[in-house]
């Protein structure tokens, strides 16, 4: 019945059962068919997890490696997810219904975050303090946290794993990774190539299940130093809710409703596959979906037409295949959740233009057509909402000011695209908007060496680039006394 089979957890170096002995199943969404079960991880397996990852912590082969061989462990682990690019494409586009190509292209950058991070592991460094007395020596180090636990989403399980794995680890962590319930299959393959690398068992470790069972007990573990996240709004904010209590750190990477704002001075040819590309690639399952489309009244009705037809021209089928644009959602619900948004749109007033319906793309999967919604504006819920799905909210502006406040009348601040000709306009948007990623002429770009943080209710705390290395370790400030005179006065200490 299945393609790839039973998955247990990955713990301590090892396949372990689950505790409880349950499993669950998952499919490949563009076809609907079961593709795999996987272990249904509780409480019970998260200790056992966090308990191994600890031990990997506290175990010399691990705690005292130099930092370059830990490099040289990262560099490794890139060279092998490339090596085993293809597999990997494969795997996660029958999980998640991603196409292949794009998987294709995710995999040939993949290796590089883990190289990015094998180069800065050795120069992890403090500082010498010059403090205003010189018999004293003060300086600081950077020490790794501990045990982090990760939980990612279902959108792209291998990258935005990587976004947190390599990072932690360059720092000298060690980790346990809960990946989302509908998409287990790559990062326990993932974490086979870890072991194969070189690293010790328990530095990496994949506890599978739901997100209140094993999401919930990996957060609220009492031996967990950090946690990194990323997902929804809603599960950021219970999850700060949890460390806050205890005082451990959390690097959120949260929901957004991005604008994409086309001026009356831009190639409006190459701003409408923008938008085409910032909302239907990868059907709009993208945080960054550029779902809030603004175009200058005088160039609003070109980039309509330009948008529409492409969208209606857009081949939905088999994730597999090289000619299909357009796969499935992630799974059933979430298709529910798009066709049930685009009805409250309709409800609301707005227009479809086209698309505004579910498909089975001819598979027996969970397709929606790219749809494009207009008599729209901000006190929509389609508008305020992340819809995570195919589906554009296009609305004109007449002024720059005016765009301005449109596009960060908004809760989220992940990311915007601008679209002009106009170098200062380029400066002016990107400063104005509140967004903490904002791309000109472009959109989706980017890099392992480019940080990147949601601003408002996207995100708290930074990922990718050496900014990054900062939410993975504690500062520690040394003082040395270099001088032998006597403690004078015990009531007033030198500093
Ligand atoms: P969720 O918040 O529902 O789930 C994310 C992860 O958290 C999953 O592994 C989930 O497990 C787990 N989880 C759910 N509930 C809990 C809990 N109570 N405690 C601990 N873990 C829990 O998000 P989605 O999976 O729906 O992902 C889509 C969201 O992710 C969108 O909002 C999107 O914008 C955001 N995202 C943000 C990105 C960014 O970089 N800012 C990038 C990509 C996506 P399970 O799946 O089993 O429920």
């Amino acid at each position: 019945m299945s393609d790839l089979g039973q998955f247990e957890h990955h713990i301590g170096g090892e396949w372990v059962a689950p505790a409880a002995g349950e499993y669950f199943e998952s499919t490949n969404p563009a076809t609907g068919a079961a593709l795999y079960t996987a272990a249904r991880g509780d409480a019970a397996d998260v200790s056992r997890a966090v308990r191994a990852a600890r031990t990997a912590f506290e175990d010399p082969r691990w705690r005292d490696l130099s930092q370059t061989r830990r490099g040289h462990l990262l560099r490794r682990l890139g060279d092998l997810v490339g090596e085993h690019a293809e597999e990997l494409a494969r795997m996660e586009t029958q999980d998640n219904g991603k196409l292949l190509r794009e998987m294709r292209g995710q995999l040939t950058t993949l290796p590089e975050y883990y190289w990015y991070y094998a180069g800065l592991a050795d120069k992890i460094q403090g500082d010498v303090i010059p403090t205003s007395d010189r018999r004293v020596l003060n300086y600081t180090t950077r020490e790794p946290l501990g045990v982090v636990g990760a939980i990612t989403p279902w959108n792209s399980p291998l990258t935005l794993t990587t976004s947190k794995l390599a990072p932690a680890l360059c720092a000298g962590n060690t980790v346990v990774i809960k990946p989302s319930e509908y998409t287990s299959a790559t990062v326990l393959k993932l974490a086979e190539l870890v072991l194969e690398a070189g690293f010790p068992p328990g530095a990496v470790n994949v506890v599978t299940g739901f997100g209140p069972e094993a999401g919930q007990a990996l957060v609220d573990h009492p031996d967990l130093a950090k946690i990194s996240f990323t997902g929804s709004t809603g599960t950021g904010a219970r999850i700060a809710a949890s460390t806050a209590a205890r005082f451990i750190g959390s690097t959120l990477e949260l929901g957004g409703k991005s604008p994409n704002i086309v001026f009356e001075d831009a190639d409006v040819a190459n701003a409408s596959m923008g938008v085409v590309a910032g909302i239907f690639a990868a059907a709009g399952q993208t945080c960054i979906a550029g779902s809030r489309v603004f175009a200058h009244r005088s160039v609003y009705d070109e980039l309509l037409e330009r948008v529409t037809e492409r969208a209606r021209s857009i081949r939905i089928g088999d994730p597999l295949q090289d000619s299909t644009e357009l796969g499935p959602l992630a799974f059933a619900d979430q298709r529910d959740k798009v066709a049930g948004y685009v009805d409250i749109g309709r409800s609301e007033g707005a227009r479809v233009l086209t698309g505004g319906r579910p498909t089975d793309g001819g598979l027996g999967g969970f397709f929606y057509e790219p749809t494009v919604l207009v008599d729209v504006d901000n006190s929509m819920r389609v508008v305020r909402e992340e819809i995570f799905g195919p589906v554009a909210a296009v609305m004109p502006f007449d002024s720059e000011e005016e765009v301005v406040r449109l596009a960060n009348d908004t809760e989220y601040g992940l990311a915007a695209g601008v679209w002009t000709s106009d170098l200062s306009r380029a400066h002016r948007m990107a400063s104005r908007l509140e967004a903490g990623t904002i791309w000109v002429n472009t959109y989706r770009a980017m890099s392992p060496m480019s940080p990147r943080q949601g601003f408002k209710n996207s995100g708290v705390g930074v990922e990718h680039g050496t900014e990054t290395i900062r939410e993975y370790t504690r500062l520690k400030s040394v003082w040395i006394n270099t001088s032998q005179e006597p403690v004078a006065d015990p009531f007033v200490m030198r500093s």
